[in-house]
């Protein structure tokens, strides 16, 4: 198929990149010329594990292209397939659909034959119908297209194999043709045994909004649960491992952390609870654990601040981890955020390390020292903090960290390390999250000898 993407972030170039990969012949389109000409010379706009060989291969296998101009790029194509930012719209909360329409439209009024144009980007329930009514009078005579929603479900730092081995891959269309192309565009996977969802345009665009917000729910409700468990005297992550071995709740997502983040959730859960209510219903769950997760980004501070003795003015702290999660440089919306504006606002001094170097920090954090090395973020610290889950941070040298450190003090914020291991490497004092039964005045092992540490199993297969 000869397929047209436009937006060339991180959906549209790894969708672009794998449909290639699948046979497709592909054109990614951006306004932005900078990315066009940076990836027309092989330099990756985004860091994503794999994506800049997946890019070369299909790149030299004739597959991708790159291109500006979106009025050439889009003809004579199958299928346009639009990847375009939706973010949330300042004060209400609902998506911004200024980009998708932009494109949407531009779209239309360059169409040279039928074309199918389908949404990537996630988009409220009702904007595939809207993109129809709005386009209708810009197609050129001689010119057609049918609208599919194909909402995207990759997660940044796994997305290839999220793409090429999808859980499920939804279609929503009404015109018999448009059903047709998108299933001959995922054939590649659907003969693999890959589900594809077929339903309705309004059916589609609400699925993607409910996985997201059931995928928050299922994080703020643990983390909730290790705030008890922190009273208790219980272990989350063994909680979590109980829980999540029942086959109806599955072990994915209950990891405990800062609060979630990224470009997707705190857009998506406000865009869905808003839509809601515009439409006369109110997703109490949604809104309550919305709240909770603010709630509980804005606490990590003071956690850092009791570890410090209670005062932050003065101090040095380090924080490892600025994404949102690892594996990715994407800040959007990041714990990290709210933590280093909450340490330096109580009179902390900042020095971060992340192993992306994300190009947005300077931007976002300016009064923070951006270290280029996790030695040098901890040298002379008072504290450091563990605030993203990056693989990398699990293999640090922990004795190593602390003799650099004035005052080693560990506030894991990813239960990535346990207190035992940490105050034998030379930590004076290490605090994790809902670790009640792992407190440093009661530092066990949670197990009887021999037998398997379920929990430990469970980190590994929760992080998914
Ligand atoms: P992004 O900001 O990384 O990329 C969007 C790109 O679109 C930018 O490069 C921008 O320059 C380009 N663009 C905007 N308007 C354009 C136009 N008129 N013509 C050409 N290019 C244009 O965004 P993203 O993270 O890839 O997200 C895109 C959509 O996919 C969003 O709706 C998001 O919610 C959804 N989504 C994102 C993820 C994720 O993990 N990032 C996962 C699933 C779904």
């Amino acid at each position: 198929m000869k397929i047209a993407i436009v937006g060339t972030g991180y959906v549209g170039l790894v969708s672009g990149a794998c449909l290639a990969d699948l046979g497709h012949d592909v054109v990614c389109i951006d306004r932005d010329l900078g990315k066009i000409e940076g990836l027309q010379n092989g330099v990756m706009p985004i860091y994503e594990p794999g994506l800049e060989a997946l890019v070369a291969r299909n790149v030299a296998a004739s597959r991708l292209t790159f291109s500006h101009d979106l009025a050439a790029g889009v003809k004579s194509r199958d299928a346009v397939l639009i990847a375009v930012g939706t973010p949330s719209e300042a004060g209400s909360g609902r998506a911004d659909l200024s980009y998708v329409f932009a494109a949407a439209l531009e779209i239309a009024a360059n169409l040279d034959g039928f074309t199918i144009v389908a949404t990537k980007s996630t988009v409220p329930v009702g904007t595939n119908r809207k993109i129809a009514e709005i386009t209708a009078d810009v197609i050129p005579a001689g010119a057609s297209m049918a609208v599919a929603s194909n909402p995207e479900f990759l997660r940044e730092g796994a997305a290839i194999a999220d793409f090429m081995q999808p859980d499920r891959i939804v279609v929503g269309a009404e015109d018999p043709r448009a059903v047709a192309v998108m299933r001959q565009i995922y054939w590649p996977l659907v003969a693999q045994g890959f589900p594809l969802i077929g339903c309705g345009l309004e059916t589609a665009e609400v699925v993607k909004y409910a996985a997201n917000a059931f995928l928050a729910v299922k994080i703020t409700f643990m983390n909730e649960v290790a705030d008890l468990c922190e009273r208790v005297d219980a272990d989350v992550e063994t909680v979590a491992a109980g829980v999540g071995a029942d086959h109806r709740i599955g072990r994915a997502f209950l990891r405990v952390g800062p609060g979630w983040g990224g470009s997707c959730f705190p857009k998506d859960t406000r865009a869905l609870a808003t839509t809601a209510r515009d439409n006369d219903v109110r997703l109490k769950v949604l809104e309550a654990c919305i709240e909770a997760n603010g709630d509980r980004k804005a606490a990590m501070a003071a956690r850092v601040e009791t570890a410090c003795g209670g005062d932050l003015r003065g101090k040095r702290v380090a924080v490892l981890g600025l994404t949102f999660k690892g594996q990715t440089d994407d800040m959007r919306e990041s714990p990290s955020l709210d933590l280093v504006s909450a340490l330096c606002a109580r009179g902390a001094s900042v020095h971060a390390y992340d192993p992306s170097q994300p190009r947005e920090a300077r931007r976002l954090l300016p009064a923070v020292h951006l270290a280029t090395s996790p030695q040098s973020a901890v040298e002379g610290a008072d504290a450091v903090v563990l605030a993203t889950d990056w693989d990398e941070f699990a293999s640090y040298d922990l004795g190593a960290l602390a003799d650099r450190m004035a005052d080693p003090v560990l506030v894991d914020l990813r239960n990535m390390f346990e207190a035992k291991t940490a105050i034998a490497c030379g930590f004076r004092r290490y605090v994790g999250l809902g670790r009640g039964a792992q407190r440093e005045d009661a530092v066990q092992g949670p197990m009887a000898p021999g037998m398997p540490d379920e929990a430990a199993v469970f980190r590994s297969v929760a992080a998914e």
